[in-house]
């Protein structure tokens, strides 16, 4: 027997009109690339958006075109997500810490028809102009008297255009399962894959991360999203935020320290959401002024993993509680959460830092599983590694124009992480999968052991990989870059390991380098030295 309830699609325009007319005085803050600060209301935006829909019209774009974006976390960029994806056309944000190549491959691969571009990235599409000629035209977000001399042709101003354009217009309805917006990965290996989200996955995952113990979101909070709206959506938080009515303060291109200071002393948000390395930025500022976070109750961090010094730092110096996150791109980004609750409050300061380390629960709407490599379920033990399936209404089923089915398994998604499982369901990220060593058929954690080696102090950087040995497969090895004139050699650092790691996860050599290799998202790039080091214990007589 069916149900008796009414099928009304979940549209992204639907987010924003029900904001529209339930939060219309609720504040959007920017920095401007121009520099000045910018604030409106929900009810400004959403004329807006109306406009940027009649403009796309007018520029007989068709439902499901690529509309692309090249921009900071803006009001601007803001009225884009609403304005293209409710007009049924698909809006492609682009991330500009991409390498130049992998730009072509993106905006060839999408077929963007516009690029709507912050003044900033105007110099970065002129360098790749030549092999992007598909593009129709360029749309610069500014005024009229900020357009810049630009080589780009068919260059027009947002805000002259918006200004021609009406702001009724009236949404569309379709299909929810239809594209909305799309993100391409970074890529470690081979070029980036565009992951296509749906009206309703984006809708189905605003809706669960907005809960008391996802983000905790709601009409009298105020957030400021570092987690930039060019990777994952900012981490769908422009959608939560019209579900809850929440303040958004957006930090434009200010991610320094300082600048974030300014904002936060400004604006008072209760809520920072993004990756490690800002935070390092953010706390340092705070120590070298030797002021507190008054403001800020909870700070999300993901797409790494918190380190324990920071987690202890924003409590202890801040009273600001860490809320660790895992997700990727493929997954819309949340998967699972680590929020405040009746577990952690039951618990000592120290066992509770630690339990703040683990990525967290998965939120309802995502399954998660641990497997071997037949793809057998592992316990839930909180010991066994296991590499990590998840599934769900905002995880990936497929890349868009790519075959590759090489993570999909059994109605599954291979995350390429590695991870243990415990009996509350909490998750910790161990290792990708590419990165575990598997010494003797057992799992060796390389970012264990470059977390442990990387405490010693004479060392800045640390990367462990598998090289082949004759008698465990493989083996780890260490690559290490030495403080500037440090004086350490090998044996140093493996007695400084000695107590902090089993005996068996001892690398089999320290390799002093220059320098490593890094993504164009910062993380440690591993394909080369892997290949590079691959006979090292070999050929140096030490397997
Ligand atoms: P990109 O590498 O393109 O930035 P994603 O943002 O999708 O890709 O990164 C997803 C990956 O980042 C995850 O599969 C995981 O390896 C890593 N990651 C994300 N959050 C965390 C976290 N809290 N702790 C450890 N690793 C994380």
């Amino acid at each position: 027997m069916q149900g008796l309830m009414m099928d009304r699609p979940l549209l992204i325009s639907s987010l924003l009109q029900h904001a529209e007319v339930t939060h219309p005085h609720s504040e959007i803050v920017s920095r401007r690339c121009e520099g000045d600060i910018h604030r409106y209301t929900m009810k400004d935006a959403a004329a807006r958006a109306r406009k940027v829909a009649n403009l796309l019209q007018r520029l007989n774009i068709n439902d499901g075109d690529r509309i692309a974006t090249l921009a900071w976390n803006n009001y601007r960029h803001f009225e884009l997500y609403y304005g293209v994806s409710g007009y049924g056309a698909v809006l492609h944000t682009i991330n500009p810490r991409l390498f130049a190549e992998q730009l072509v491959y993106i905006v060839n691969h999408a077929e963007d028809r516009y690029i709507f571009v912050d003044l900033t990235f105007v110099p970065l599409l002129e360098a790749i102009l030549p092999h992007i000629g598909n593009v129709e035209g360029f749309i610069i977000l500014c005024d009229e008297d900020k357009m810049p001399e630009t080589k780009l042709p068919n260059a027009q101003c947002y805000e002259t255009l918006l200004a021609a354009e009406s702001d009724e217009f009236e949404w569309p309805e379709f299909d929810e399962r239809k594209g909305a917006s799309m993100c391409y990965t970074s890529g470690t290996t081979g070029n980036p894959k565009g992951v296509l989200y749906s009206h309703r996955s984006t809708c189905l995952h605003a809706l669960s991360s907005v809960g008391e113990e996802v983000m905790g979101l709601s009409s009298s909070s105020c957030f400021l999203p570092v987690v930039p709206m060019f990777h994952v959506n900012a981490w769908g938080t422009p959608y939560s935020a019209c579900i809850t009515g929440a303040k958004q303060v957006f930090p434009g291109p200010g991610m320094d320290g300082a600048s974030l200071w300014e904002l936060i002393e400004a604006e008072k948000p209760d809520l920072l959401l993004g990756v490690p390395t800002v935070w390092l930025m953010l706390l340092n500022h705070m120590d070298s002024i030797g002021k507190k976070l008054e403001s800020v109750k909870n700070v999300i961090i993901g797409g790494a993993a918190a380190p324990l010094q920071m987690i202890k730092d924003f409590d202890q110096k801040h009273d600001a509680f860490v809320v660790h996150a895992w997700g990727m791109t493929e997954m819309s980004p949340i998967g699972t959460i680590n929020a405040y609750n009746g577990i952690m409050a039951a618990l000592p300061e120290e066992e509770r830092y630690q339990l703040q380390r683990k990525q967290g629960r998965p939120v309802f709407g995502v399954e998660i599983k641990i497997c071997d490599d037949d793809g057998n379920e592992l316990p839930r033990d909180g010991k066994t590694f296991g590499r990590l399936l998840v599934r769900g209404p905002w995880i990936v089923n497929g890349y868009y124009n790519n075959d590759d089915t090489s993570s999909f398994e059994n109605g599954w998604f291979d995350t390429g992480d590695v991870a243990t499982i415990d009996e509350n369901s909490y998750m910790n990220i161990v290792d990708r999968s590419k990165d575990v060593i598997k010494s003797g058929g057992e799992w060796i954690s390389s970012i264990d052991l470059e977390n442990a080696a990387v405490g010693h102090p004479q060392l800045a950087e640390c990367c462990v990989i598998g090289a082949r040995h004759p008698k465990w497969d493989e083996r780890p090895i260490l690559l290490a870059v030495k403080n500037p004139e440090a004086e350490v050699d090998e044996a140093s650092v493996l007695s400084y390991l000695e107590d902090k790691i089993a005996k068996w996860w001892m690398p089999d050599a320290v390799i002093f380098v220059e320098s490593l290799p890094h993504t164009a998202t910062g993380k440690l790039l591993k394909v080369d030295l892997r290949k590079d080091y691959e006979n090292y214990l070999i050929d140096h007589g030490k397997a």
